[in-house]
């Protein structure tokens, strides 16, 4: 949708107004000359004695018209980023409600378009803003509707029961561990997952400079005196590689990281229920592996066949009940709303599948394009659900974790998700991801090994965030594994000195 945009001169301005528009349309263009432009955006934005006004007007190409104003007292002596994201906020206000009146369409997640809103909720909340204050701010600055806003508070407030101490992290870590091997690469995956079949060479090397970085990261932080708070193994698929090369890896795990029995938390994700064998859940036994991921995604085999995923349905089942007569405990099973092909009638027969397995927590993402995916590149070989159906999805997922037991305890949101909704992680009580909550609400630094493995240094007091990515192909991680380790030593050097 190309939409003629007056009145808008600051460029700060363009990306929150094209995130907006996307909520709304597939692809949205801001233009600055009228031409081919099916609808028109007119601002006038007016700030005194700290109080800013914006209104704006929609116009379509048949003439219909549109008003919405917001007026807003701004804190005094407020400067900078701060001043910005209040204006920011309220021309994003007054756009949303132009387009929300324009297509009917009520965005439920108001003007917040970032990936962490729960975050936002505790940052209010350790400023000591009341919960009737939060409340009021997320409904009439945000426009949120009242179930997201419940939903947050929900998850907060289990959050703070798993994890009391939250506020109180930042002087320790967490670890995730990127392994970028996958048995095949499912249509919708952006993470770094290569086809293991036929690469030993690369996979021997890869492992060789994780070691490297496990010891080195290990040494430093022993040095430090820096406890690790939860460990986890992701990527790809950690236990695509072979039941020894497991094994070598969690043994230098436990020589090298600082107080393991101590860790509140190692899971090890084993999405792909062929890449699991009894002799690798003797591993994870072996090095008391608290939880680990088996991942249905669908319990429709023609869904998972079209999402390049080659396994089938009773595999799943077979491989969890082959990981619950070995001990395993807190098993996480994901499934992913609006897959191709798959409507209500799908998604239920989904979740009573999972009623009869019955995994300590499910994760329920919704599918999102991402640009690099297969199935972005294609989009038109994949027919999804409308997004009412994806809303009445969600609707059950939510009803039927209430009924079985789980409840909320993390979410996050993506770009290009279906119908603007989110990813919830529901567990039964006491079996909620720690890892799972650091990650999402960044109270602590998490450093990233390994392929792909994207780190986040919160500084433990500012709470200021820098962020380090290694490389995500195994090849030139394997060329510089070395440099990379340094660097990201530099980085903790300077921050928790
Ligand atoms: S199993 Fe996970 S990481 Fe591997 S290709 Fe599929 S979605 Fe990507």
């Amino acid at each position: 949708m190309r939409i003629y945009i007056k009145g808008i001169e600051d460029e700060r301005f363009y990306r929150p107004l094209t995130l907006i528009g996307n909520l709304f349309f597939e692809e949205t263009e801001l233009c600055f000359t009228k031409g081919d432009t099916p609808l028109e955006a007119e601002f006038f934005i007016e700030e005194e004695n700290g109080m800013i006004s914006i209104a704006g007007t929609l116009q379509t190409e048949a003439g219909q018209q549109f008003h919405a104003k917001k007026q807003k007292q701004l804190p005094e002596e407020l400067e900078g980023k701060e001043h910005l994201r209040q204006v920011k906020n309220t021309l994003s206000y007054v756009y949303l409600t132009l387009l929300q009146e324009y297509t009917g369409i009520i965005q439920k997640w108001g003007i917040l378009t970032g990936i962490r809103p729960t975050k936002l909720y505790h940052k209010k909340r350790q400023e000591g803003m009341s919960e009737e204050a939060i409340h009021r701010m997320f409904k009439e600055e945000y426009l949120l509707s009242e179930e997201k806003i419940q939903l947050m508070k929900q998850i907060v407030q289990r959050q703070l029961e798993v994890i009391p101490d939250l506020d109180h992290l930042s002087n320790e870590v967490s670890i995730y561990v990127g392994i970028p091997f996958c048995p095949t690469k499912c249509a919708y995956c952006t993470f770094p997952a290569y086809a293991i079949n036929g690469r030993q060479g690369s996979v021997t090397s890869f492992l060789g400079g994780l070691h490297y970085e496990m010891r080195e990261i290990g040494r430093w932080l022993k040095e430090k005196g820096i406890k690790i708070t939860t460990v986890y193994y992701g990527g790809g698929t950690p236990t695509s590689i072979t039941a020894e090369e497991m094994d070598m890896l969690y043994e230098e795990m436990v020589e090298s990281f600082p107080d393991v029995k101590n860790i509140r938390e190692i899971t090890v994700e084993a999405g792909r229920p062929d890449t699991i064998t009894k002799e690798k859940l003797e591993v994870l036994n072996k090095y008391k592996i608290d939880r680990i991921s088996i991942n249905p995604q669908s319990y429709i085999q023609s869904t998972l066949k079209a999402i390049g995923r080659h396994h089938t349905v009773e595999e799943t089942i077979e491989k969890f009940h082959l990981a619950r007569s070995m001990g395993m405990n807190n098993i996480n099973m994901d499934l992913i709303i609006g897959l191709p092909g798959e409507g209500v009638e799908e998604f239920d027969y989904t979740l009573a599948e999972s009623a009869k397995l019955m995994p300590e927590s499910i994760t329920v993402h919704t599918l999102s394009f991402k640009r690099a995916s297969e199935m972005t590149k294609n989009k038109h070989k994949y027919k999804v659900a409308s997004r009412e159906e994806i809303g009445t999805m969600m609707d059950h997922a939510v009803d039927w974790t209430n009924e079985h037991g789980y409840a909320p305890y993390y979410l996050y949101r993506q770009k290009n998700i279906l119908g603007n909704l989110e990813n919830v992680g529901y567990a039964q009580k006491g079996q909620d991801s720690i890892y799972n909550i650091m990650i999402m609400e960044e109270q602590q630094t998490i450093i990233g090994i390994g392929c792909g493995a994207a780190s986040k240094f919160v500084h433990p007091e500012t709470r200021k965030i820098t962020q380090f990515a290694n490389p995500k192909d195994p090849k030139s991680y394997n060329d510089h594994f070395e440099h990379y380790t340094t660097e990201k030593i530099n980085i903790m050097e300077e921050l928790f000195n």
